[in-house]
């Protein structure tokens, strides 16, 4: 099964009188919609009882939660101090999942600061190294951690990085954000086998399961030549990467990827935009 939803609190929630992050799931199901990623970009400042509330809701829906780490994580921090902080909000956004039966926990790996692109990437992979021996020794290693393809150049995050980032433990899967590849790329995602590259790239290197259950972030996006500028929405005309071709690869291989949308101010509308496509095919 594939499944489609927002990236956080669509403003359309609020707009149909929900008031709480409890009742998104059981108004995401109303609006069908199946899948949930709880934002935390700010800071995870969820409390266990809330958490549970929302997880609880979400069971109940038949929901699948994921959970979006802090933005200002940087594994690839050029001071140790920097470096142990971003494995604390990592640490905190898995704690925050396990209540909220989240999985996966996607973050954005980093800045390549004045680091070469080498020196950022091994720094950023002893740090999740890490992460991973903390996370099991608090018992956390049943949810995901998902490094996120991002969309700008001096950003850590290209696809391979990525890709490199997973090759340290089955615990880590990748989160594609097609939106990012498109602009770090220059509007690089047009044929339908840009796409097929991609995955075919994915499964190369981390295997068909990882394929099979994707974690995808997908909207409209503007770009400049450093890339990423900001997320559009399907309201925005001319704005790509179009969802068809990915649509069509879904279809034809049975994919069962979750696809978030992260449209600014559209997420609900968008996420049921792109699964009208799916199911049109
Ligand atoms: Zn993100």
């Amino acid at each position: 099964m594939v499944k489609f939803g927002p990236a956080g609190n669509s403003p359309l929630f609020y707009e149909s009188g929900g008031k709480s992050s409890d009742q998104v799931p059981a108004w995401l199901k109303s609006i069908g919609l199946s899948a949930y990623e709880y934002q935390c970009g700010r800071g995870v400042r969820i409390g266990e009882q809330t958490a549970r509330k929302i997880s609880a809701a979400a069971r109940e829906a038949g929901i699948a939660v994921s959970l979006h780490a802090p933005y200002y994580i940087n594994l690839a921090s050029k001071e140790a101090e920097g470096r142990k902080k971003s494995q604390n909000h990592i640490l905190k956004s898995l704690r925050a999942a396990d209540w909220l039966g989240a999985s996966p926990v996607v973050f954005h790996p980093g800045g390549v600061g004045g680091l070469s692109r080498k020196e950022a990437l091994d720094l950023a992979l002893t740090t999740l190294e890490e992460i991973l021996e903390l996370a099991q020794k608090e018992g956390l290693t049943h949810i995901k951690l998902a490094p996120e393809t991002m969309g700008k150049q001096n950003q850590l995050g290209s696809l391979e990085e990525v890709i490199a980032l997973c090759k340290l433990s089955p615990q880590v899967i990748p989160t594609v954000d097609f939106a990012h590849l498109h602009a770090v790329g220059g509007g690089c995602l047009c044929d339908k086998s840009d796409f097929e590259d991609i995955l075919a790239k994915i499964e190369g290197a981390l295997g068909s399961d990882v394929v099979q259950y994707l974690h995808v972030h997908f909207s409209p996006i503007e770009y400049t030549e450093k890339g990423e500028k900001r997320h559009r929405n399907l309201e925005d005309k001319d704005f790509g990467p179009d969802f068809l071709p990915l649509a069509e690869i879904i279809k034809e291989n049975s994919l069962s990827p979750t696809i978030i949308c992260e449209s600014n101010g559209k997420q609900a509308e968008d996420a049921l935009a792109y699964q009208k496509i799916y199911r049109s095919l």
